[in-house]
């Protein structure tokens, strides 16, 4: 007589990170070291905010006055 077991383990995928591709506000947004400034509207013209140009100047990071977005240049 055999007992085939009832429960049976789940298998879930378990995604321990490594993945990163959840989409963050936060994310700072890498431009090459040779651009003066960037554009930023939100990201989405719908949901986002009228298209400012932040100058970087002598600075290697900006951030959007709207919606927080930074802005950082690549080394
Ligand atoms: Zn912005």
């Amino acid at each position: 007589m055999t007992h085939s077991p009832s429960l049976s383990p789940e298998t879930l995928p378990l995604e321990t990170g490594g993945d990163t591709t959840k989409t963050s506000k936060s994310q700072p947004i890498l431009v090459d070291s040779d651009v003066s400034g960037v554009k930023c509207n939100g990201g989405n013209p719908a949901l986002g905010h009228p298209e400012v140009y932040y100058s970087f100047d002598n600075d290697f990071a900006v951030t959007c006055g709207y919606c927080g977005q930074v802005f950082m240049k690549k080394n």
